[in-house]
């Protein structure tokens, strides 16, 4: 009998160990340094952070989902997800800890797919924790669909030339290099005529145009670039992979970074009920705390069932990646987790907002950015509406048409074929009346 929630304490241990350290010395850089995460720190701000870095490292918990060879502990998906539940509740927590997004999954494509040249010259220091990349595919004119990409790189001698315009490229502001999407064979698919390059920040011709911010940012800032590709020469060794393979390469990236966005989510909604609660059983009315009235039960019972349900998903898709050590063999549950991901995080972040009334909506908690945090979920990493698409038609796969007028669940059909199965039986009941 293999099904087993449990969590064998020696991970459980460390699991406390990093409970308390997010608590208590991570989420106070939440409030001092919002936003700096992406930032190279300053020497001040490296006092504070290399220690806690070390301490992280000392304890084995640094970038666990990576193998020995490249500086983590090979602990898989499973375990990265008991420990992404507790660092999701921290925006300064998974750089502590080596696995914040999109470095996790700019590191584990070069892994995958990088001579080891290119391993060396940007893999080790972003898997160190010394510098930030950017993965920029997304285009101004499209996102969702990567076949109407038009960014071009062409052949000149030993270097590709990259022109062409790029949206949404997440901290392009600060990264010291960028992973970029373009066609390099017009004439055939774009599943095979698209392909990956590693281009240094300070390449000329690599142009931010302008900064995009989220929600209430000031206009003008944001770590999210549109960036202009212009004559950007790149040597061909900064071809990741074959050429014609970025499809493959988006599909290694963008599984790993979606399941573990829903992994940080389960911690980032599961503190939205931690705070619900405490205001529940905190705050009188006339007849009573609300914890008391049967509306906020309902907000409390529907948020621990939905927020559970989803976390064990979580947790089953983490397992089957491990299992199968592939993420396209999990596509149709990473889709699924990834369509389900927006809504708890919505569903929970306003029911938290509504029982601390207006507090709840006001700059004086987290709520709104976690409203925001939904939608960022329901686009980053493609659509939901795509992503149901995906999951339909994998589980369709499943199944056949039938070629009968009436479908095989047609009752009056399966009473004829029941009665047929078991006519000796039905004869002899007759005769015996
Ligand atoms: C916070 C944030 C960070 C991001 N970071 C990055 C990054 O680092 N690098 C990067 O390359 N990109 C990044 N993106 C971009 C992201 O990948 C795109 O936003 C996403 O793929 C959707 O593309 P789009 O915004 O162009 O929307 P569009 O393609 O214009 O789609 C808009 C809407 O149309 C609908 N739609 C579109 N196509 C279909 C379809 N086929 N079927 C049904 N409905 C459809 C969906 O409702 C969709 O939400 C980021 C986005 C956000 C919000």
């Amino acid at each position: 009998m293999a099904w087993d929630f449990e969590t064998e304490p020696e991970l459980q241990e460390k699991l406390d160990w990093a409970a308390a350290l997010v608590r208590e010395e991570v989420e106070p850089l939440d409030m001092l340094w919002p936003g700096l995460e992406f930032t190279p720190p300053s020497d001040e701000l490296r006092t504070i952070i290399d220690p806690l870095k070390a301490e992280v490292r000392r304890q084995k918990l640094w970038a666990t989902h990576l193998g020995p060879e490249l500086g983590g502990e090979g602990y898989g998906q499973l375990k990265l997800s008991l420990l992404n539940e507790i660092l999701g509740r921290s925006s300064w927590a998974p750089i502590i800890f080596g696995c914040q997004a999109p470095d996790t999954g700019n590191a584990e494509i070069i892994a995958h797919y990088g001579t080891p040249e290119q391993k060396e010259r940007y893999l080790r220091p972003l898997l160190d924790g010394e510098l930030f990349s950017c993965y920029s595919m997304t285009e101004p004119h499209g996102g969702s669909d990567p076949t109407l990409f038009k960014t071009r790189a062409e052949r000149d001698g030993d270097e590709w030339v990259i022109n062409g315009w790029k949206y949404f490229s997440s901290n392009a502001p600060t990264a010291a290099f960028l992973i970029v999407m373009a066609v390099t064979n017009p004439e055939i698919s774009a599943y095979q005529g698209m392909s990956m390059f590693l281009v240094p920040s300070d390449t000329p011709g690599v142009n931010i145009v302008r900064n995009v911010g989220l929600g209430g940012e000031p206009l003008g800032e944001g770590s999210h670039a549109l960036i202009h590709y212009e004559n950007v020469r790149v040597p061909a060794e900064g071809l990741l992979g074959g050429e014609g393979q970025a499809f493959a390469i988006a599909q290694t990236r963008l599984g790993g970074g979606r399941i573990h966005h829903a992994m940080r989510t389960i911690g980032l909604a599961g503190k939205a009920l931690d705070m619900m609660c405490e205001r529940a059983l905190s705050r009188e009315t006339k007849d009573g705390i609300l914890a008391d009235k049967q509306f906020v039960q309902g907000f409390i019972a529907d948020s621990y069932a939905q927020l559970t349900q989803f976390r064990m998903f979580v947790l089953y898709t983490a397992w089957t990646i491990d299992k199968h050590n592939d993420y396209r063999k999990v596509r149709k549950d990473i889709a699924a987790v990834k369509v389900l991901m927006p809504g708890v995080l919505h569903d929970i972040a306003w029911r938290a907002i509504q029982i601390h009334g207006a507090l709840g909506v006001s700059n004086e908690m987290p709520f709104h950015q976690m409203l925001l945090g939904a939608s960022v979920m329901g686009l980053a990493d493609g659509p939901t509406e795509v992503h149901k698409m995906t999951v339909a038609r994998q589980v369709l796969r499943d199944y056949k048409p039938t070629d009968d007028l009436w479908p095989t669940g047609h009752l009056p059909k399966r009473l004829a074929a029941a009665k047929a199965k078991f006519a000796d039986h039905l004869e002899l009941e007759v005769g015996n009346l």
